[in-house]
């Protein structure tokens, strides 16, 4: 299995990607078998400078291993570096095999890793490595605790120290990202203190703008005038003026969802759904 949509799953969580030439194919030779951990790391690049100088090596490997050395790099403004999208040499020996480079995808943070050192894990790289992480647990409907620091995988344990931060506090923030976002407030809400007679005044331009598109004057009425008033129904019927008037397009929004209609935040599509109810209902005036 290679993991062609890497890119993607990065894109699409919001952060800034690069792919480097030829990732899709990269790998050592043989599959991943499956996606059971998400391994970090970091480059230990002893201080070199620029946004992620390892680059080189996590693409190529060292003379004693051979590349490439993880799917993801991670530089130090969070960009996302996809590398490779097949088996990667980032994992080594490890405690067992979920943790291993067939059933671990790797990512390589640029850091000094030593504790302390000046300049390392910069909070925009923090929010991207959590960012980053969260979109792999999803896409691979893993769990926050397969979010594993090499030096929580390796074996034996103490063979590696990275990635040099709190790993607990990390997984934290990777879970908080996690959370599903609040659900939206349930329409009673919505239409608290919202009424279909609601009325509005016209003022003379509101007036001639709901002429203009055709508002229905009262009986022997050839048009409306200043101080007229219509209510929340016509606004529904008649958009274009409710926006003139400013007229709480949240209410109208509340009101169609109250009547079970799809809902739609957008002035276009209120518009569309406002004819929808004119031509179901001709006698709502
Ligand atoms: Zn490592």
């Amino acid at each position: 299995m290679m993991l062609t949509d890497l890119a993607k799953t990065a894109r699409d969580a919001g952060l800034k990607v690069v792919e480097v030439d030829g990732w899709k194919t990269r790998g050592r030779p043989g599959e991943m078998i499956a996606i059971k951990t998400i391994t970090c790391h970091h480059t230990a690049n002893g201080g070199a400078k620029g946004n992620y100088p390892s680059m080189n090596t996590v693409k190529n490997g060292r003379p004693d291993v051979p590349g490439p050395l993880a799917q993801l790099g991670l530089g130090v403004d969070g960009t996302v570096y996809v590398i490779a999208a097949g088996v990667c040499n980032h994992a080594g020996v490890s405690l067992k095999t979920d943790y291993d480079k067939r059933h671990a995808i790797g990512i390589e943070a640029e850091a000094v890793g030593v504790p302390g050192a000046k300049g390392d894990w910069p909070e925009v790289q923090m929010v991207a490595y959590a960012k980053l992480c969260a979109a792999l647990v999803k896409r691979y409907r893993l769990d926050v605790e397969d979010v594993r620091a090499h030096k929580e995988t390796c074996s034996p344990k103490g063979r590696k120290s990275d990635p040099s931060f709190d790993m607990k506090a990390f997984r934290l923030r990777v879970a908080k990202l996690l959370i599903a976002p609040p659900k939206p407030k349930p329409v009673e809400e919505l239409m608290a203190g919202i009424e279909w007679t609601t009325k509005v005044a016209l003022t003379e331009t509101d007036a001639a703008v709901w002429n203009l598109h055709g508002g229905l004057p009262k009986p022997g009425q050839k048009a409306f005038k200043r101080g007229d008033t219509v209510t929340l129904s016509d606004m529904i019927r008649y958009p274009t003026l409710a926006r003139r008037m400013d007229m709480k397009l949240n209410a109208i929004i509340a009101t169609l969802k109250a009547q079970g209609l799809v809902v739609a935040d957008t002035n276009k599509d209120i518009e569309e759904l406002a004819k929808k109810l004119l031509a179901d209902d001709e006698t709502d005036v």
